[in-house]
């Protein structure tokens, strides 16, 4: 990166790119599980939910993109290896070992509620000290407030359509 753009960097570097890297690692776990579950998934509304975990699998990746970006511009590494994921994610990464639609749905939630949290972390941490990581965290903190509220919206269709049908 440059060398004025780096001078104003107002927080030590490796706990910066430490940040970073740990979000890097969860958006690659948070791809995978959306990926995945959106080929496995089975039942109710299995078609509505299944697109938009596609849809969020990929916006997920594109967080990675950014983040990838601002620690290579930082002169960091991101994460080699594939292997580093799970030690370095603050987020979990949810098996999607039973594809009933209720529980990739529950899952996916609780994913989106722990990347909430890492990004209003990171924007706490880079408030009035990296302007250009803070503002990137804020991109990326909507999104996963809409992620959020799409999964819990689709969950609470999900719920009435089952308890409707039990009439
Ligand atoms: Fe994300
Ligand atoms: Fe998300
Ligand atoms: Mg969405």
């Amino acid at each position: 990166m440059g060398t004025r753009g780096r001078e104003i960097v107002g927080i030590e570097l490796p706990r910066l790119l430490k940040l970073l890297n740990e979000a890097y690692a969860s958006e690659w776990l948070a791809y995978y599980q959306y990926w995945l579950g959106a080929k496995l998934i089975k039942g109710p509304m299995k078609d509505a939910v299944g697109a938009e975990l596609t849809l969020h699998a990929t916006e997920e990746l594109n967080h990675a993109v950014l983040l990838a970006g601002r620690i290579i511009q930082l002169g960091g590494e991101p994460a080699l290896s594939p292997k580093d994921w799970f030690d370095l994610s603050p987020c979990k990464y949810d098996t999607p070992e039973d594809p009933y639609v209720a529980v990739l749905l529950d899952q996916n939630i609780a994913g989106e509620q722990c990347a909430i949290t890492t990004y209003k972390n990171l924007m706490d941490a880079t408030k009035d000290k990296d302007m250009v990581t803070h503002n990137m965290a804020l991109t990326i903190l909507e999104q996963e407030v809409e992620h959020e509220e799409d999964l819990q919206s689709l969950r609470e269709d999900l719920d009435l359509m089952v308890s409707r049908g039990r009439r």
